[in-house]
């Protein structure tokens, strides 16, 4: 199965409390595209509204209809970025008056009226009862909603299905993004709904995965400068030798990640060079 599958259902009912229409935004970082879920039994509770495009509010409206659901009751957002909450203005038009609510931390340019939501308590819906978790390291105001009816997690950007969760430069932090997946693996997952990719029915071993891969990634980093100083570059030749160099951007910021996480540690030290990468040493 391709990241990018084609052939992803764009809706589907996973279980009897939970269905998903797709986005119609596919993309190397949203892979099919961004998930949406609809919560409940008669009056679902929608997470996530997708990017934005042209084609989502008739197949969202076509999915309803099948459920024979009039209207969302409310949106809960995961986080910020675009391909999340693009969504929030055209499903407003159709449905005037749809409350919206995320972790607002750090927020700017947000869509008009957006109430804040704090990771505390629960949210009742139809049938469920979600609790939010704050989950920071992809981005600063990320949350996850824990299911209690079938102790599944809506995973957001933590953790995805088929594709590593990337850390911006601006506003991520690999740290606190570690801490996540701990506090995650501490909830007793069962299933989880990513917001990309299909869903995961062995949520612990996906959870230890992700934890692993990071670990992974920073052992090689700190062999790679057990070979003496190394930019970025260097860096990224040695331990993505077998990826292809079109990511190899990609790869740069999730080495710098880690960099940032090991340099905050006091585990290396970074020394600036005119016009060039930085040079990072082990402490
Ligand atoms: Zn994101």
């Amino acid at each position: 199965m391709s990241w990018i599958d084609p052939s992803f259902p764009h809706s589907a009912t996973p279980s009897d409390l939970v269905g998903r229409v797709l986005g119609l935004n596919p993309g190397m970082m949203t892979g099919p595209g961004t998930n949406t879920y609809l919560l409940g039994r008669a009056h679902p509770i929608l997470i996530d509204t997708g990017a934005g495009e042209a084609d989502y509010p008739a197949l969202f409206e076509r999915y309803l209809r099948e459920r024979g659901w009039r209207r969302p009751e409310r949106i809960i957002l995961t986080h910020r970025h675009r391909d999340h909450l693009g969504g929030v203005v055209q499903l407003r038009e159709i449905f005037p008056g749809l409350p919206v609510s995320k972790l607002i931390f750090k927020d700017s340019g947000l869509p008009e009226d957006v109430d804040t939501l704090q990771d505390v308590g629960e949210i009742e819906g139809d049938g469920v009862t979600l609790i939010p978790v704050h989950t920071p390291g992809h981005a600063s105001d990320h949350l996850c909603f824990f299911l209690k009816e079938e102790s599944a997690l809506f995973s957001g950007d933590l953790i995805l299905n088929g594709s590593t969760t990337v850390i911006p430069d601006e506003d991520g932090d690999l740290g606190q993004y570690m801490d996540s997946l701990k506090r995650v693996q501490a909830l007793g997952v069962k299933r989880i709904y990513p917001a990309h990719g299909p869903v995961i029915e062995d949520g612990p071993g996906k959870i230890q995965e992700f934890i692993d891969h990071r670990m992974l990634r920073e052992r090689q980093i700190l062999e790679t400068l057990g070979g003496g100083p190394r930019a970025i570059p260097e860096i990224v030749k040695v331990i993505y030798a077998d990826v292809s160099t079109a990511l190899h951007r990609m790869a740069a910021m999730s080495v710098h990640s880690h960099l940032r996480k090991l340099k905050q540690e006091g585990r290396v030290s970074e020394e600036a060079v005119a016009n060039g990468p930085s040079r990072w040493s082990l402490v």
